[in-house]
């Protein structure tokens, strides 16, 4: 038979992941000779044998392999038989260049690992560090590339022999593994700073420290357990006293907290899970899953007051497995930080900021190199809806077929920030960074940016930024010496959904969110554009109205509700306020404008009553989807809104409010005002679609902007635009909130680029 010989270059996430093994026992098993070895691009390999047996391996190279490999590209090229004798893994060659390789995200526990964890004649039984090729941290533990255990935080632990073996050995499932260990060799688990914790407990602390851990969270008290990307604040999700006291001290008063479920059935019992949200939950990824709370659970009430939606998630590294299992009761599990800062994640730092907050200190000595919060998502129409992309799915690169003629860094927004580096086909969107409100969210920003170029290899040449001029993220990019780009926040928006998506319009943009900055200088955010990638125009907008106090004016919804019906005889809530409030509205002092969907909700929401001040971003308008009752379609009747039909058109947000008062002063339940008005907002938004469809004939809508968060609203929307014939584009992987402005702001920055070289 036809002897051949092929090389063949796997590009992708493939290092790190076991594919060299893999390729290895694919030829042996076919009967080849050859090589594999890694490079900066990948992996390569020759592969020499019977034509036929070479065509097979290649059909079952993308097929078959490892459960954490993403292959992106596999290429091929004839070469002269060389009468290789055997098969052979070779040393990693020179490490210059530029590197396309891709580090994976942190992983779950995989099923063999569970099952050695559990298995009392394993050596590795009971380990919280157990890990394998298939699975354990990645990104978190990663100090630079190559990806190899001296530049990750495991180098201080030397494996030991029969550790080396395994990771020696191509036809063992650690064959490569970095950050593999055993209890011989690997970091150790221990629980401190209780003083006399052993005397309390009973039972040996150093000897079993997930035993007394289990113990102290089954007596009330409050854990701070280190994690993959941070230290987690933890507590029994079903002691009332004990969640409401970490609340108190974590100083966080309405914020609902997540909780940890042992298994998919304990997750069950909590909380309405589906197909869809089961797979979503059982991922590699394992994020928070927001789902629908069952009435009745013995979970507390401080867990999530006042919320119909419970933030539910599966034990993700061997240490909560160990954890859930030995508490047999689901736990809140909550970031490690103090109201408003971002999770810590050293341990100095932890003992420092928690020890106030936490009673006993469940740690160990493997550091963690980048902080990276909970990634959190929702299940819509049985796809998943991230609203946080974070651990479990950061630093995998979103493919982007259009590509980036050169290096761009995206600097994002300011709230829920991201940044992306994106180069090729990549883009790299950092893990949620937070608020950039504070010095320590500044420097996760700052050094993520470093860490990021380093680890793709990507010196930027040319940085896009958001168009509000006060944006720490702004400044930042402006202070760069590298050409700037200013990009509109919600043309940044439409351009994440089209991402998402893998299109590139032209589309009707509807974005919807609190605020952002527009280029006339006033405040957006309840936008109809006509957008592609590199361009927008504003084709119409909810009528603009002041925020009496600025920013104030979104810390205190009431003051929206007096900006927007100026009639005091409507207050709920500060009535006395309100007329000093209305004239400031009226004069324009302090009262910048706004088209913000965002701040129509916060006025809905006072006027209902059911907030006047909030204490996290979207209070009000989280608080009025949970009030809105299920209505039947005969009591659907939306409220209905004018447009005034202008260039841009605009629409009178206002007309949805009186209606809301009409129906309180006839007595309407509120739940079904809240309903009404969420199907008004709705009808709005299909009313400026059909509008923006006649002018400019385009059939497809995207919807994004944090408003679309809510469930209720984008349900309706997209079912009144589906029956009007449009094509609705939605986000998936990429939050429709400020985390995803980073993406659309380097495909603008791209397209522009390469429109204006065409
Ligand atoms: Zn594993
Ligand atoms: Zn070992
Ligand atoms: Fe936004």
């Amino acid at each position: 038979m036809h002897t051949v010989r092929t090389e063949v270059r796997v590009e992708g996430v493939v290092q790190g992941v076991g594919f060299r093994p893999f390729v290895y026992a694919l030829a042996t098993g076919l009967g080849l000779t050859g090589l594999v070895g890694n490079d900066l691009d990948g992996v390569f390999a020759e592969v020499e044998g019977p034509e036929a047996a070479v065509a097979e391996f290649l059909g079952r190279l993308e097929l078959q392999a490892p459960p954490l490999a993403r292959i992106e590209r596999v290429t091929t090229r004839a070469l002269r038989p060389v009468r290789s004798a055997s098969f052979v893994i070779v040393a990693s060659e020179s490490q210059t260049g530029l590197r396309r390789t891709l580090i994976s995200a942190d992983t779950a526990t995989c099923a063999d690992c569970l099952r050695e964890l559990a298995d009392p004649a394993d050596r590795r039984h009971g380990y919280p560090f157990i890990n394998c090729t298939n699975c354990g941290p990645r990104f978190t533990i990663v100090r630079d590339v190559p990806y190899d255990r001296p530049l990750t935080t495991m180098a201080p632990f030397t494996m030991c022999e029969r550790c080396a073996a395994e990771y020696h050995d191509p036809a063992d499932r650690r064959f490569h593994a970095q950050p593999t260990c055993c209890p011989a060799c690997g970091p150790r688990l221990r629980l401190q700073n209780q003083p006399g914790l052993k005397n309390q407990l009973g039972l040996d602390h150093h000897e079993n420290p997930i035993q007394a851990a289990a113990e102290l969270l089954r007596r009330g008290r409050v854990l701070a357990v280190k994690g993959l990307g941070g230290y987690h604040l933890a507590a029994d999700a079903a002691c009332e006293q004990a969640v409401a006291a970490l609340r108190q001290r974590k100083h966080r008063e309405d914020k609902p907290f997540a909780v940890m479920a042992a298994d998919l059935a304990a997750a069950a019992e909590l909380a309405e899970v589906d197909e869809a949200v089961a797979a979503l939950l059982t991922s590699p990824a394992r994020p928070i899953v927001l789902l629908p709370r069952r009435p009745g659970t013995t979970v507390a009430q401080a867990t999530a007051p006042g919320n119909r939606q419970l933030g539910v998630m599966l034990p993700y590294t061997p240490l909560h497995h160990l954890l859930l299992a030995a508490v047999a009761r689901p736990i809140v599990l909550t970031s490690g930080n103090v109201s408003d800062e971002p999770i810590v994640y050293r341990d100095d730092e932890a003992r420092a900021t928690l020890k106030g907050i936490a009673d006993a200190f469940l740690t160990h000595d493997r550091a963690i190199h980048v902080r990276t919060d909970d990634s959190v998502a929702r299940s819509f129409r049985g796809r998943p809806m991230l609203l946080r992309r974070s651990r479990g799915y950061v630093p995998e690169p979103l493919a982007v077929a259009t590509g980036f003629p050169r290096p761009v860094l995206a600097c994002g927004a300011e709230l829920k920030n991201t940044f992306c580096l994106a180069r090729g086909r990549h883009a790299f969107v950092s893990q949620h960074i937070g608020d950039l409100e504070n010095a320590e969210t500044l420097r996760s920003f700052t050094e993520g940016i470093e860490h990021f170029r380093r680890l793709f290899d990507i010196d930027p040449q040319v940085v896009a930024h958001d168009l509000h001029p006060e944006y720490l993220s702004t400044k930042y990019a402006l202070e760069l010496d590298l050409p700037a780009e200013g990009v509109q926040h919600h043309h940044a928006h439409i351009a994440s959904c089209l991402a998402d998506n893998g299109e590139t319009g032209p589309v009707i943009g509807v974005a919807f969110d609190g605020t952002g900055y527009g280029t006339d200088g006033t405040i957006w955010g309840g936008e109809f554009l006509t957008a592609g990638l590199a361009a927008f125009e504003r084709g119409g907008h909810l009528a603009p109205v002041p925020m009496p106090g600025g920013a104030a004016a979104i810390r205190q919804p009431w003051r929206m509700a007096a900006a927007y019906v100026a009639d005091p005889e409507v207050a709920r809530r500060h009535q006395d306020h309100w007329p000093a409030v209305i004239a400031m509205a009226a004069k324009g002092i302090n009262s910048p404008l706004t088209s913000s969907a965002g701040r129509l909700f916060d006025a809905a929401a006072a006027i209902l009553g059911v907030r006047d001040a909030i204490n996290y971003e979207g209070q009000a308008a989280v608080e009025l989807e949970q009030l809105a009752e299920t209505l039947t379609p005969a009591e659907t009747r939306p409220y209905p809104a004018a447009v005034e039909a202008g260039v841009p058109f605009t629409i009178r947000g206002s007309d949805l409010l009186h209606a809301v008062i009409e129906d309180r002063t006839d007595g309407v339940p509120a739940p079904v005002i809240a309903a009404r008005f969420h199907h008004g907002v709705a009808a709005l938004i299909e009313a400026g679609c059909l509008l923006m469809r006649e002018r400019y004939d385009l059939g497809t809508v995207a919807l994004s902007g944090g408003v679309f968060q809510n469930l209720l609203l984008l349900s309706a929307t997209v079912a009144r635009l589906e029956a009007r014939g449009f094509r609705v584009l939605l986000h998936s992987r990429v939050p429709c909130n400020d985390g995803g402005i980073s993406l659309g702001q380097a495909l603008v920055v791209a397209s522009r680029e390469a429109a204006s070289r065409s």
